[in-house]
This record gives C-alpha cells, structure tokens and sequence, in this order.
C-alpha cells in the first residue's frame, strides 16, 4: 500500500490533523504535537488525546500512516551542556506526546556542530541523545531525517544517519526519513532511471531500506548540491515530476508515510491526487 499525504495543521486542536488530512483526500499526514517553536507545552488532556485517536480511528488513519514532526529548535547534537540538556528533555516530552497519542515514530532533524565541535563528535553526541531517550521512553521509533547540508547541520550524506544508527543500542527503535528536496540539494541526484537506481541501491547499502520509515516528498527550487533547503510544489521545481512517479512506482517505500511538505496548501488536494495516480 502506499499511504500519500502531507504536514497538515493542527492549529485548534490535534484533532484537526486528522480532519484536515482527510479533507485533502489524503491516507497519510504529519503534524506537529505542539507548536514547534516552543520548548515545552502544557501535558495533553486526556480530551485531547481520544478525540484525536476517534478521528484518525474515524478517518482510517493507523500509526504507519502518521509521521509526527519535533520541534525546530531541539538540536540534539548541540555542542554546549546547556543546550543539549534543554533539546533532550525536550525531545523526550515530544518522544512522551507521540506515546501517549498511540503514534510510533517521531521525526527530527539530526543537529548542528554549531561550527564548536567537529561533527564526529556532533553524530556522538547525536547517538547518546537517542540512547539517553529510548531509555526513557517505549513503543516510539526514533526517525532521523536527512538534511540539505545547508549551515552547520548534519545528516546530508548516507554516511552520517548510518553512523548514527550504529552507535544507537536500540536499533529496532531507530530510523530514517528522506527528504527529496534535501537529498538533492545535498547532492544526491536521482532525477533518471539511472542515477535514481544508483542512489537508492547506495541508500541500501550505507543505510538499510528497513530504516525507512517515512519520506517527505519535495521539490527543489535550488540546484542541485546548493546545500539550501528550500522546498518547491511537485513538478514545478528542478528535481520535476517523474522522481516522484519513480517513487510511487517503487515496492520499498510501500506502507510508510510519504508526507509533502510542499509551499502551496491549496494544492496538496491536487498534488495527492497526481500521486495517487501514478499507483499502478
Ligand atoms: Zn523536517
Ligand atoms: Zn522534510
């Protein structure tokens, strides 16, 4: 099955995720479980929690088709002791949020060496917030997506999630997230038939297919290996439609979120549909 959505709003109420994903004919979505600008928030109300789990039981949306999103501001790679000990608890509310809603995954963004610390040391530094967490909490995988390589961020070569994983001790509650817009801008092309067999069969190799659990589908406004991350709607970027055809038509990515985060809500409706429509 492929589950196709987007990072939808939950502005109002978590309840609204749900409601809004179905609204755009999508049988996935994403969401942030507080505002994502925001250290902490206030515990979710029991309320809160079943009207949300009645909506997605309502709408048919199950845990593989649900890809959480932390908080912009957690670095959990942070060079200072400061700083990384406000991202891990953090991260650790937001790991407790995703529980309590019956979700199985939260995905985040790697971290940044700040230019303070090299980025072994960022990616160990990575790994230890990830054992400190998983220790911590239970049933909620860990999904680390790639970057654009844009500033100090880590996460823009295969290599780098790879490493991390490795140093994880709980490996079945870790995973991956592949951002399109992010691996071109980092460099990976996979705009052909070609180049996009050669990167995936490097994704398998350096990472594992079985890491995957989620994919945000994007398009490039920037060329390749610009290191910028700036997003564009399907087709009308430089990455173009047929990679997301290529994807659609591809068994790997099956039963897992594939979530746009495309600039123009208005036309995720359509955007879906075009996706919809490649499944064979
Ligand atoms: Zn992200
Ligand atoms: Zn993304």
């Amino acid at each position: 099955m492929k589950f196709i959505g987007a990072h939808v709003s939950a502005s109002g109420g978590l309840v609204n995720a749900p409601i809004n994903a179905h609204n755009i004919g999508a049988t996935a979505f994403a969401l942030f479980t507080k505002n994502q600008k925001q250290w902490l928030a206030k515990p979710l109300e029991p309320k809160e929690i079943a009207d949300f789990k009645e909506a997605c039981a309502k709408y048919n949306y199950t845990p593989s088709q649900i890809l959480p999103h932390d908080s912009y501001l957690i670095n959990l790679g942070n060079p200072t002791d400061e700083g990384l000990a406000k991202s891990r608890l953090s991260f650790l509310e937001e790991m407790n949020r995703c529980s309590a809603l019956g979700l199985d995954r939260l995905n985040f963004h790697p971290g940044s060496h700040l230019k303070e610390i090299s980025e072994q040391e960022c990616i160990n530094r990575i790994a230890e917030s990830l054992n400190i967490t998983l220790d911590k909490t239970n049933g909620v995988t860990a999904v680390i997506e790639n970057t654009a390589g844009q500033g100090s961020n880590i996460g823009y070569q295969f290599e780098h999630l790879a490493s991390i994983i490795d140093k994880v001790e709980d490996k079945s509650r870790v995973g991956v997230c592949i951002d399109t817009c992010h691996l071109f801008a980092a460099g990976y092309d996979f705009t052909t038939k070609e180049s996009f067999t050669n990167v995936f069969e490097s994704f398998d190799k350096i990472i594992g297919f079985k890491y995957l659990k989620g994919v945000h589908l994007n398009d490039a406004k920037k060329e390749l290996g610009s290191k910028v991350d700036r997003h564009e709607s399907l087709g009308d970027g430089i990455i173009g439609l047929e990679p997301f055809r290529m994807i659609i038509e591809d068994s790997r990515f099956d039963n897992i979120p594939l979530i746009l985060e495309t600039p123009n809500p208005d036309i995720w409706s359509r955007e879906i549909a075009t996706l919809k429509s490649f499944i064979k």
